[in-house]
């Protein structure tokens, strides 16, 4: 008896087993099937390695890069718009994981549950995407030999217009990078990078004095061009000259780094925290599967430090892309749709198939907050880097000139947006080792802005 007992648990144990076993396996082939049937080792799919299906276009509808069946990977002839392409379509050996031929493989191939890869024509899939080649040339020129990046979104709808990072190359014929090699080629500068943003921060701290300090438009600094914070030369802020007597306004578009060293300390550490995991940059954000590299922004009850972080400085990181999106919730006045890239996916002959992009909207700051941000980011051109700069252009927006290194030249950072009902765009510069971002960066700006308008 009690033999058979034993037994009669064992069976029941297995089975058990076996019912859980297909559950798990059930819902792996639901939810992982489509990376299992992109496994490069696929014969259906692959020849001799590459992906042999499958076509990339840009939103006019210009061929960026197609997959065909002899495995060959077949890029647009024009080398300016295929090397300023790069970084979003990918190259042949697929270094770059953020280039569509790769993170949007099993799109690419058209997998779903019930068919399989099967399709009626024997061809893969066109993908669309929301970038715009003449826009993301402009930016390649703009940037020319300098490393850095261009990133252009309309904060309405959530399409990435334009997304440039050099070092670039010619993605057909990539060059063999040395193992200690520091140029970042291979990185996705909008999506993957972390850098120190120096004063474009300030919109952040901006953001956060507006929430909770009262009384702002009364508040005044005057600076002589130091401010200290203890006895050693270390302990001291200071800007590049003396601004005299600030208001709020006067000091962000001077971008008096003694009033937004005060500022920051006026406000605190734990409220400019809080403004700061509001602000999103912290997060990931998710474009279409690409996952962007989250912002790193350390605060410090110390208040010379605390200073410096409210200026964009001490151990502040930002990604391009994080930032372009909180500055699209300014434009937006506190909401900003979610950027996404793939604007469409349709089989080779024409039928659109069902891909849904995000549709999230965020609020990133309160709607008010934003507008008093907006009118003193208009301020900022109007009264200090002069509308000249971007002839039939309404722009608002922040520069930055953040050190990074003694020694080295600084980052060139501009942001902003434009108002322009049929253009809503916001855009994010970064000339690494530029210089100053009123002087360099805000001239890569207007060069794209000025394609950007004209579509
Ligand atoms: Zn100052």
């Amino acid at each position: 008896m009690r033999k058979l007992e034993k037994r009669a648990l064992f069976c029941l144990l297995f089975s058990l087993i076996l019912v859980v076993g297909s559950f798990v396996y059930v819902y792996k082939f639901a939810s992982e099937g489509s990376q299992w049937i992109a496994y490069p080792a696929n014969e259906h799919l692959y020849t001799k390695g590459r992906l042999a299906t499958g076509t990339i276009e840009d939103r006019n509808g210009t061929v960026l890069v197609s997959n065909d069946k002899d495995g060959n990977i077949v890029y647009n002839s024009d080398l300016n718009l295929r090397t300023a392409m790069l970084h979003v379509t990918g190259d042949i050996h697929a270094n770059i994981s953020t280039g569509a031929n790769r993170a949007f493989k099993d799109k690419l191939i058209g997998y779903n549950l019930i068919t399989g890869t099967f399709s009626a024509s024997g061809e893969g899939r066109k993908l669309s995407l929301t970038v715009d080649s003449d826009v993301s040339k402009a930016a390649k020129e703009a940037l020319g030999n300098r490393t850095g990046t261009v990133a252009v979104f309309n904060y309405k709808t959530g399409e990435i217009l334009c997304m440039v990072s050099s070092p670039n190359y010619d993605p057909a014929k990539p060059p063999v990078l040395d193992k200690n090699d520091t140029s970042g080629a291979y990185i996705n500068r909008a999506t993957s990078a972390a850098i120190v943003p120096g004063s474009i921060f300030k919109l952040v701290t901006s953001s956060a004095a507006i929430d909770n300090l009262p009384n702002l438009d009364n508040w005044t600094y005057t600076c002589t061009g130091v401010h200290t914070y203890g006895n050693s030369e270390k302990d001291r802020v200071t800007c590049l000259k003396p601004h005299g007597k600030q208001t709020f306004k006067e000091a962000l578009a001077n971008s008096c780094n003694c009033a937004y060293g005060e500022l920051s300390n006026d406000i605190g550490e734990d409220k400019l925290k809080e403004t700061i995991k509001q602000s999103g940059l912290t997060d990931s954000y998710d474009i279409d599967g690409i996952k962007t590299t989250p912002s790193s922004i350390e605060t410090s009850s110390q208040p010379l430090n605390l200073a410096w972080t409210g200026i964009g400085q001490n151990k502040d990181l930002v990604n391009p892309i994080s930032m372009l999106v909180y500055v699209g919730a300014i434009a937006g006045e506190g909401e900003v749709h979610m950027p996404y890239i793939i604007k469409d996916i349709s089989s080779s002959s024409k039928i659109s198939l069902p891909y849904k992009h995000t549709d999230d909207t965020k609020k990133l700051l309160e709607s008010s907050t934003a507008k008093k941000i907006q009118d003193m980011m208009r301020n900022n051109v109007q009264k200090s880097y002069g509308d000249n700069r971007f002839p039939n252009l309404e722009v608002y927006g922040k520069t930055g000139t953040a050190e990074h290194k003694k020694g080295d030249a600084s980052h060139a950072w501009f942001t902003g947006f434009i108002k322009d009902e049929n253009h809503p765009y916001a855009f994010i510069v970064l000339v690494e080792k530029g210089g100053y971002g009123v002087d360099v960066a805000t001239t890569v700006a207007n060069k794209v802005l000025q394609v950007a308008i004209k579509k």
